[in-house]
């Protein structure tokens, strides 16, 4: 069963939710394939053989270098062909879900997004994904031959298998309709780790009193390389920046960890936040609600807890 991975990278460097899809593909099956558009770290390529990948496609067209949903889309459509790969896997991303929809669309491929599981081959071929955003999930059976599976954060354990991968030029004919919309250019929003992808996340609420009391939470989110988030009231009210939102109507995050601190646990923030795979509540509020999503609660005053709490991950 040859299969391809579509790897995204930001800076030159593979993006970790694109490492699990390799990881996810090799549990799969062993004839993996992966592709990677752009400027690429060369030694990032080979090290994709360490998660399962024998080959590496890069496609290193410098008009590849900004995600072009047309573009991508026929370069991974020209490598299934090239490589007879029936199931293509990817990230369940911003850019990822989009590409995998579309490559669907054009090869009549059968598509799941949001895939938390290896597939069950006894039951055809179904695999489970998360659904009402994360509050429950469906077994789902992809009956065409050719598949589209874009694998949600922390879907799969990532195993290490030994050697490099081979890293072979791939080039595609591409063509000004390819292009019809271009980005001129990306900016990130902050120099901070992106949300999405942070495995630590440490967010604050209304609890928090105000933008000026952020310092602290900023201090233990650098002790831990975590990303801040808030809840949508603290960003309605421009205390942190909208991208910083976390929930339903927000950022969908799944890390290792979510700190969540004065925050009350309403269902709309819950639900960004739900495929976690460990939540700590800090809330003066015994009775709020997070504290039934939590896996550690800490009743107390986040002005006293937080400062106790980065100066002794500061001391390990
Ligand atoms: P509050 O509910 O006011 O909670 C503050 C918490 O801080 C309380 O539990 C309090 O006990 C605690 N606290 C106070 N002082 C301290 C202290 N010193 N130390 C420790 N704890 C303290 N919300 C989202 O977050 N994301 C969404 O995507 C989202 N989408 C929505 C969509 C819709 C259609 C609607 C109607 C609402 C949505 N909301 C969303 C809003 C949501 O319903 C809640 O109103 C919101 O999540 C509450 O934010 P909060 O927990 O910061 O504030």
């Amino acid at each position: 069963m040859a299969i391809l991975v579509f790897v995204e990278s930001a800076e030159g460097k593979i993006k970790a939710t694109s490492i699990e899809a390799v990881a996810y593909a090799y549990q799969l099956g062993d004839a993996v394939t992966a592709i990677a558009l752009g400027d690429v770290e060369k030694s990032e390529l080979e090290g994709l053989g360490k998660y399962g990948a024998k080959k590496v496609l890069h496609a290193a067209d410098a008009k590849l270098n900004q995600p072009v949903i047309q573009a991508y889309t026929n370069v991974l459509i020209k490598a299934m062909e090239d490589e007879a790969a029936d199931i293509l896997v990817l990230a369940n991303s911003s850019l990822g879900t989009p590409v995998a929809a579309k490559v669907a669309v054009k090869t009549g491929a059968s598509l799941a997004s949001n895939v938390v599981s290896l597939p069950d081959k006894s039951a055809g071929f179904a695999v489970k994904k998360s659904i009402y955003t994360g509050k429950a999930f469906a077994w789902v059976e992809l009956t065409n031959p050719k598949k589209v599976i874009a694998i949600r954060k922390n879907a799969v354990d990532i195993k290490e298998v030994s050697g490099n991968a081979a890293v072979t030029p791939y080039t595609v004919q591409l063509s000004d309709s390819d292009f019809a919309v271009k980005t001129l250019s990306t900016e990130k929003a902050t120099g901070e780790i992106l949300l999405p992808e942070a495995n630590i996340v440490v967010s604050g609420g209304r609890g928090m009193k105000g933008p000026e009391h952020w310092s602290i939470l900023e201090d233990l989110a650098k002790a831990l390389n975590a990303a801040t988030g808030c809840s949508k009231p603290v960003s309605d009210m421009g205390w942190r920046p909208h991208h910083e939102h976390v929930g339903q109507t927000g950022v969908k995050v799944a890390p290792q960890l979510y700190i969540a601190v004065g925050i009350s646990g309403a269902i709309q923030h819950l639900a960004g936040v739900n495929s976690s795979k460990c939540i700590v509540v800090i809330n003066k509020d015994p009775e709020a609600p997070f504290f039934k999503a939590a896996d550690y609660g800490i009743v107390g005053d986040a002005f006293e807890i937080i400062p106790k709490l980065t100066e002794a991950i500061k001391a390990v």
